[in-house]
């Protein structure tokens, strides 16, 4: 390997956006032919908005009490959707990563999640709301007392850049894959609107990895862009990960490339400068 080709690689990486950590990386990025993508905060800007509430008026707001104490995006989201309600201080709260959250409000067992968490405790969500349309529209349920109580609906914009960076990773022959903790139908409508045909969903932050792990021992050698904590683990045991520049601590430090610029555009633009710089090296 020439070090100047590798300088040149990390140095043009650097104005495009893209931070290569070091050699390996770049080696890593030539010969990627599978790149998972997470949706919320990667694929999805993560800055969510309640769009509408099924339930009585006490829903909302036991549902964002118990919130207060997740760091959730979805859990800021409900509690600005709170506003002006008087929150109730939570107690034995539990954050239950991939699934939601849960509290004592008013003396009352609260559970807000997706419904795999309602699946857990044998509750089955009664109300559908249609989740037709594009953008990443997600569904929250809440549960009191053991009792199905209602849905809090919420919208998370697909980002601006998300299509054009899936149509140029397909125009690379790359294959994509979305990977989510969230619902099916919630990350198929994502899929769709972006054109990714293989959908992972409803995994659980712990099982991330594992789903990489599998594509790896069907022979495919993948990349993982991810944003949060979730992912850390994904992202270290993919061929090559990718952060976007929104990613937490964790989230960068199992990254192999950081990718500092706000447009998806940089994942093609890494891959691409990476097999370029790869040949230019051997
Ligand atoms: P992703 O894999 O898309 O980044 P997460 O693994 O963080 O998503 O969460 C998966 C799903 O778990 C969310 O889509 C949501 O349905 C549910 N969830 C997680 N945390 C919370 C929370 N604090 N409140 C409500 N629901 C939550
Ligand atoms: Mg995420």
């Amino acid at each position: 390997a020439t070090p100047t080709a590798l300088m040149v690689g990390i140095g043009r990486g650097a104005s495009l956006g893209i931070l290569i950590k070091g050699q390996d990386a770049l080696e890593a990025s030539g010969v990627i032919d599978t790149v998972v993508l997470d949706k919320t905060g990667t694929l999805t800007t993560g800055e969510m908005t309640v769009t509408g509430v099924d339930g009585d008026d006490d829903l909302l707001r036991y549902a964002a009490s118990v919130e207060q104490g997740s760091e959730h995006p979805i859990a800021r989201a409900i509690e600005r959707g709170a506003a002006g309600l008087d929150l109730l201080p939570v107690e034995n709260f539990e954050t239950l990563p991939g699934l939601g959250a849960s509290g004592v409000v008013n003396g009352h067992h609260v559970l807000v999640g997706n419904a795999a968490l309602l699946a857990s405790h044998d509750i089955t969500p009664t109300q559908q709301p249609g989740l037709a349309g594009q953008g990443g529209r997600g569904v929250v349920y809440v549960a009191v007392d053991g009792v199905f109580a209602g849905s809090i609906v919420l919208s998370d914009d697909i980002r601006p850049s998300a299509r054009e960076a899936v149509d140029a990773l397909h125009g690379q022959g790359l294959r994509t894959v979305l990977l989510t903790g969230d619902d099916a139908p919630a990350a198929r409508a994502v899929a769709a609107g972006l054109g990714i045909e293989d959908v992972r969903a409803n995994v659980l932050p712990a099982d991330k990895a594992g789903v990489i792990a599998e594509l790896q021992a069907d022979g495919r050698r993948v990349a993982m862009v991810g944003d949060g904590i979730n992912d850390a683990a994904a992202l270290a045991t993919a061929d090559l990960g990718l952060a976007v520049v929104t990613g937490t601590d964790i989230a960068l430090k199992s990254a192999d490339i950081v990718l500092v610029r706000d447009h998806l555009g940089v994942i093609p633009d890494a891959i691409g400068l990476a097999r370029k710089t790869r040949q230019t090296i051997h």
